[in-house]
């Protein structure tokens, strides 16, 4: 039985063991899925010594995602564009790649499993953190009429448009800032729900019906979702469905299967 696992700190909370314990069980792959708590001080040796004791793969959250892309001796394109790594695993050689789902589960969420259009929409994204870094190029290759990201601190934002500038042109403004096209989708990669601290967004920035998607997830509506659902929005989604997309990801760049997923995310929100 091949072992996989997540690293992060917290982790108590994480999902992950059972999502991959659901695909494992749908597919009939034999593996097992652990979770483990791990310092940024031992995070290095910990995924060392994770390979060399056999395991077949790892994921990798907060706050570790820039740590494993820079032990990676093969960052795939997309790690390198997010300078963060979410997938681990090791080559035939004995080397460490690295790849960044989540721009792809982000999009796999919203296309297939919501059946939304993002080419011609103007996007907004709030936040200019990990999980903005992460998803921004998969964004741009949808083709949508126009990116522009909103974060409270400009100057990161602005860090953000010019690492990925070669992917296509991002927009760049401050938190509320009129005068940008109206946005009919808005994907909110802040952590401002996690720390109870709304958002306060002006609904003048918006298209009609436009879609509001939280990165965030829980067995309650979030926040931001209750703030669009006021303001008009004609959709609020929550982050869960990109949560089981990216772990799918990953679990098809390590079994070499990709497993269906509605099923797992019904699962998994009938037991938040
Ligand atoms: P980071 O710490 O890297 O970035 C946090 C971002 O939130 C920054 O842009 C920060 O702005 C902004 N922010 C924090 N507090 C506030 C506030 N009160 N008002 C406005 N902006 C604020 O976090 P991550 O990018 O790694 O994660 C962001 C969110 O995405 C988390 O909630 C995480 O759980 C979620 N996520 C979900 C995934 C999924 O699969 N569903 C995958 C990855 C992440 P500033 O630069 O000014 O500090």
């Amino acid at each position: 039985m091949t072992q996989y696992a997540v690293m992060g700190d917290p982790i108590s909370h994480s999902k992950s063991p059972q999502i991959h314990s659901l695909f494992a069980e749908q597919t009939g792959e034999d593996m097992h899925y652990d979770k483990f708590q791990i310092a940024a001080a031992d995070f290095s040796a910990e995924v060392a010594g994770f390979f060399e004791r056999g395991g077949g793969g790892l994921n990798v959250t907060v706050p570790h995602k820039e740590a494993a892309f820079a032990l990676a001796d093969y960052p795939s394109p997309r790690a390198s564009l997010a300078r963060a790594a979410n997938t681990l695993g090791r080559d035939p050689e004995g080397g460490i790649w690295a790849d960044n789902t989540d721009g792809v589960g982000l999009v796999r969420d919203l296309t297939d499993n919501h059946q939304l259009s993002l080419s011609g929409k103007h996007i907004l994204m709030l936040g200019a953190g990990g999980a903005a870094r992460g998803v921004l190029a998969e964004l741009i290759h949808c083709a949508p009429a126009s990116i522009t990201i909103m974060n409270r601190t400009l100057s990161r934002a602005e860090e953000l448009r010019t690492d990925l500038a070669a992917q296509g042109v991002m927009h760049v403004r401050a938190m509320n800032e009129p005068g940008g096209p109206r946005y009919d989708l808005v994907i909110n990669g802040t952590s401002a729900s996690l720390k109870n601290e709304g958002l306060q967004l002006d609904a003048a920035l918006f298209a009609a019906n436009f879609v509001a998607y939280d990165m965030m997830y829980g067995a309650e509506e979030t926040d931001f979702m209750s703030w669009a659902t006021a303001a008009g929005a004609g959709a609020s989604l929550d982050g869960l469905g990109m949560l089981v997309e990216q772990a799918a990801e990953s679990f098809a760049l390590w079994r070499g299967k990709r497993p269906e997923t509605q099923r797992v995310i019904d699962q998994i929100r009938q037991s938040l």
